[in-house]
């Protein structure tokens, strides 16, 4: 059984982000935290009455492969339709080819609710809204008004396709070729897992392909993007002929069962028909406006598979009785008591609930800061906003897959040999959500990401800015208590270590990029325990300060950051020994000895 955490996210958006300031930027007008509820709630229902009870069904179903295309379990082909119904493919998609255009940070608290009651399902919208986005931001008029409002509306979805057999995380190796050919392009080639590359839920599919003009220089600087739909679209919008791409197979997972991740064959018979999207050659540019956006909806799925695994756990530890905990409860004297009153279940469930608070405030405030860059009337705190944003991507993406991973692990651990059974359920979030520390850029390349292009390209400045504002907010929190001012001192001395650690990073980049690749996972996860440290602070503070109402609820949110503050953070002082010492050991072992 599913709940939305919806009160989780409504105090994460009205009273730690006080997103009501999004009202006050230009194309936001209409936005309001009782809109954002409204939404939320719509969603939540959704989330717990249609998404949530086919997730097993996927897990056991699965897409099939047929040579006619590939053929959805039946339920899902449902859910879609009703989701379409119910205008959820709109909520982000501009407002001028039909969409609603609500802010990142209302999407991306949305999608938790559709990750955790269906990852497999998720993923549809996700790539449509990373398609939407590229054609927007850079095709021309006649392409938007052809693809966007179908796209938007859901009677079509989208695709990302970038990966080759020989191109994974290194695009320069992309081989698929582009032909001129009049008006357009004739594509040849083939592109390996490719998310949703063909099912039965729409009419059309509109694939967003990265391939190489002949002749274009080699690497990533000749790549261009190609819009390649399944089938042509004809001017009035009917569909024409059927394109040169098919699913030749599909693959078979660890999880996401219901997610077709398909091989997709470019151009057997004649070249498949593909128009130039942008320029030629800024291809691979065009596809990071997808690629950002996709790399925060994929850093969501760690903590909303998280959130999944700890209400499972959750429940379970209260009905399975076992052994008689070291714990005083009055009513048991010595009985057999249920497991949630061992002191290490609590600690899992405190752990796993601790995690997911601080990934979700941490990318929730990422989207808030895309949504100033893109809004803001000042040129500055756009720059500013952008900045932050870029910088705090790879490390959502990142720390909250590898923790969501690490939690649906514990997830099955509190249910005990229970846990590794299928019948459960429990084993499901893991299996799931392994993949969202692999596609969109593994861990690894996120980690290279923040150390080269985030943080030395310019100099630590904008983590730099970020350090000071986190030290100066949490030196002005109130603590009035020893917990509290336990808990602030805590969070000091991580965002302390964060900045010597980007001190050290900084210093190894000068002496040679390999030195600072050696231990830039180390410091990625060391940056996404410390600022989910300054959130998780700032929370438990707000919390201390009500009064009346939602008692019980506000003691959890302190209860849970202490918990954050006392028992997980300290780790990032472990992290920043890695950093600043870590590295030599690794860049001086011989891979011949391994
Ligand atoms: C279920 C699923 C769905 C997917 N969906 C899509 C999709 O819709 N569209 C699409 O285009 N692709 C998709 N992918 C592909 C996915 O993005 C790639 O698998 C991923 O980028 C990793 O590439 P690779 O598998 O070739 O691994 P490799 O690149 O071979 O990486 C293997 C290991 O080497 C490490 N490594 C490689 N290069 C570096 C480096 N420079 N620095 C440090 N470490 C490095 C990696 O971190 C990893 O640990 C999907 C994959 C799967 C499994």
């Amino acid at each position: 059984m599913y709940h939305a955490p919806l009160r989780e996210l409504r105090f994460v958006l009205h009273e730690l982000l006080g997103d009501e300031r999004l009202a006050g930027l230009g194309g936001l007008g209409d936005y309001s935290a009782d809109f954002a509820d409204s939404v939320l709630d719509e969603a939540g229902k959704f989330a717990e009455e249609v998404l949530a009870p086919i997730n097993r069904i996927g897990d056991s179903k699965g897409a099939q492969w047929t040579p006619d295309g590939v053929v959805m379990p039946p339920e899902f082909k449902s859910a879609w339709a009703k989701f379409v119904e119910g205008g959820w493919t709109q909520l982000r998609g501009s407002q001028e080819y039909g969409g609603q255009g609500a802010p990142n940070l209302l999407g991306i608290a949305v999608e938790e609710l559709w990750a955790s009651s269906n990852l497999a399902f998720k993923l549809c919208p996700m790539l449509t809204q990373g398609a939407i986005e590229a054609i927007d931001q850079v095709g021309t008029e006649h392409q938007k008004q052809k693809y966007l409002p179908k796209m938007i509306s859901g009677e079509w979805t989208g695709t990302m396709n970038l990966t080759e057999s020989q191109a994974g995380s290194d695009l320069a190796a992309i081989r698929t070729r582009a032909a001129p050919s009049g008006d357009h392009f004739k594509l040849i080639g083939q592109k390996i897992f490719i998310t949703y590359g063909d099912h039965d839920y729409t009419s059309n599919v509109i694939h967003l392909v990265l391939a190489r003009i002949d002749g274009a220089p080699a690497g990533t600087k000749g790549l261009s993007l190609f819009i390649v739909p399944k089938f042509l679209v004809n001017d009035d919008g009917t569909l024409g002929a059927r394109n040169d791409v098919r699913c030749v197979s599909i693959e078979h997972k660890l999880g996401i069962h219901a997610s077709p991740t398909c091989v997709l064959a470019y151009g057997d018979k004649d070249g498949a028909i593909g128009y130039l999207i942008g320029e030629a050659n800024r291809g691979l540019e065009y596809m990071f406006i997808m690629m950002n956006a996709a790399r925060l909806s994929v850093g969501l799925e760690g903590y909303a598979l998280g959130e999944r695994a700890y209400q499972q756990a959750l429940e379970w530890s209260r009905n399975r009785v076992q052994g008689r905990p070291a714990t005083q409860v009055r009513a048991a004297e010595g009985k057999p008591l249920p497991i949630a009153y061992h002191a290490d279940v609590k600690r899992m469930l405190l752990t796993m609930k601790a995690y997911t608070d601080a990934a979700r405030a941490l990318a929730l405030y990422t989207a808030l800061q895309l949504d100033v860059a893109k809004h803001a009337a000042e040129d500055s705190i756009r720059t500013a906003a952008q900045s932050r944003g870029e910088l705090l991507i790879p490390i959502v993406k990142a720390f909250a897959t590898e923790t969501g991973i690490a939690m649906t692990s514990l997830g099955i651990q509190v249910h005990g040999g229970m846990g590794f059974i299928e019948e459960t359920g429990a084993a499901q979030h893991l299996r799931d959500v392994r993949i969202a520390a692999i596609y969109e850029g593994t861990t690894g390349i996120q980690a290279s990401d923040l150390v080269g292009r985030k943080v030395a390209r310019d100099g630590g400045a904008t983590i730099t800015a970020l350090l000071t504002e986190m030290q100066a907010e949490l030196a002005a929190l109130k603590a009035d208590d020893p917990t509290a001012a336990r808990g602030k001192a805590a969070a000091l001395e991580a965002i302390t270590a964060l900045g010597d650690a980007t001190a050290s990073v900084l210093k190894s980049y000068r002496q040679g990029a390999e030195l600072a690749l050696a231990i830039a996972v180390p410091y990625l996860m060391l940056s996404g325990l410390a600022i989910g440290g300054w959130l998780m602070a700032k929370s438990s503070a707000i919390a201390a300060q009500k009064s009346g109402s939602d008692q019980e609820f506000y003691r959890g949110k302190q209860q849970v950051a202490r918990c954050y503050l006392e028992h997980v953070l300290p780790e990032s002082l472990a992290l920043s020994r890695i950093v600043a010492s870590g590295a030599a050991c690794v860049v001086e072992a011989d891979a011949v000895l391994f």
